[in-house]
């Protein structure tokens, strides 16, 4: 096993009109089940220490008190020397018995399921919560000793305006909070947003909230380290850096992913499948050119962007012998620079990464 485990706990109490993650509603025997496969996928792992550990879905907190203590006690041999837990919670499924057997089972930190604090547009997106909860929840998890607590927002949403995004954003700036995951809606097939032909915000209205919400959080102290993501001094997320520096990690669960050296695997999104035991779906050699392209395209989502010592001594080849020519292009219309010795995105070409990746495809 690598340094850093992801663990996905597929089960959600409802299912968001927006959302195409790889989950199913609750039902209690059947999460009884799934940690019985989890343990067994986990124990199949060579073991050792972790230093990131990330449990994500779905809705973590959907299970019970004793599901989650003994999600918890399977993971706490592995995680004596972690730097950084989290866990992903959602406030409308969350109390304090939950928040106490998370602490006590060594997690640092929790990821909260916001969105948006306007209520009316929580209704469109199947969000049950209130903002009590989730004022609530941080208040209940700062006694308890919890330190480091991120929120995910969204914005793009059905209904919302420049005043809600506003309004959301005020309220940030009251809460005492250390990471923000701030995202646009991005409107995936199948989800029921889709299926009701809900016209997502165009391009020139993204970018001027993205812009805006950037220099909102710019003024309450939260750092810009990649594309969606916020931090107060020192609290950037250490496992999410893990995947965006290209580094090893292993993951479990279903649909889970995980990379070990030129490895890349990716397990089975058929619950019924995963409950016999056939966790894994594929397992790919990852060619030299692959790793060269995903480092890029993990990189260049970053801040700081790609360090030029990093790939050369990675690869044995420097990044402008490999992408010269794309990089040229994109220095000339200011989508990219080399600073402090890295290849950078430029804060137009951040929101314009997809465009930049496409031309080093
Ligand atoms: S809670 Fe998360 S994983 Fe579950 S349906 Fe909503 S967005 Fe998807």
């Amino acid at each position: 096993m690598t340094h850093s485990l992801y663990v996905h706990i597929p089960f959600c109490n409802e299912i968001c009109s927006y959302c195409d993650f790889c989950k199913v509603l609750y039902q209690s025997q059947w999460v009884d089940d799934y940690l019985d496969k989890l343990d067994e996928e986990l124990y199949q792992k060579e073991e050792n220490l972790l230093y990131t550990i990330y449990i994500g879905g779905g809705t973590p907190s959907s299970l019970s008190c004793m599901q989650l203590k003994r999600l918890m006690n399977m993971l706490k041999y592995y995680s004596y020397r972690v730097k950084e837990y989290t866990v992903e919670v959602n406030p409308e499924s969350m109390n304090e018995e939950k928040l106490k057997i998370l602490y006590d089972g060594g997690v640092t930190r929790l990821s909260i399921g916001v969105q948006t604090f306007q209520e009316e547009l929580l209704e469109p997106l199947h969000r049950r919560h209130h903002n009590k909860d989730v004022f609530d929840l941080m208040t209940k998890a700062k006694e308890i000793g919890f330190q480091n607590i991120s929120i995910d927002m969204m914005y793009g949403l059905p209904y919302q305006t420049q005043k809600h995004i506003q309004n959301d954003l005020q309220i940030i700036k009251s809460l005492d909070i250390q990471h923000i995951s701030y995202y646009s809606l991005i409107l995936e097939e199948h989800t029921l947003l889709d299926i009701q032909h809900y016209q997502p915000i165009d391009e020139e209205k993204e970018y001027y909230y993205s812009q805006m919400i950037k220099k909102a959080l710019y003024d309450m102290d939260f750092i810009q380290y990649e594309v969606s993501n916020y931090a107060k001094n020192g609290y950037e997320s250490l496992h999410n850096l893990v995947y965006w520096h290209y580094e090893d990690y292993d993951g479990i669960g279903l649909g889970a992913h995980g990379k070990v050296q030129n490895r890349h695997y990716e397990n089975t999104q058929s619950l019924t499948q995963y409950l016999k035991g056939n966790f894994l779906k594929k397992d790919i050699e990852l060619t030299k050119e692959d790793q060269m392209f995903e480092t890029v395209m993990m990189g260049l989502r970053l801040v700081q962007g790609i360090s030029l010592n990093y790939f050369f001594e990675k690869f044995n080849q420097s990044i402008e012998d490999v992408y010269g020519n794309v990089i040229q292009k994109h220095i000339e219309n200011k989508l990219l620079k080399y600073e402090n010795e890295s290849l950078i995105a430029t804060s137009k070409g951040l929101d314009l990464l997809h465009e930049i990746l496409i031309d080093f495809l």
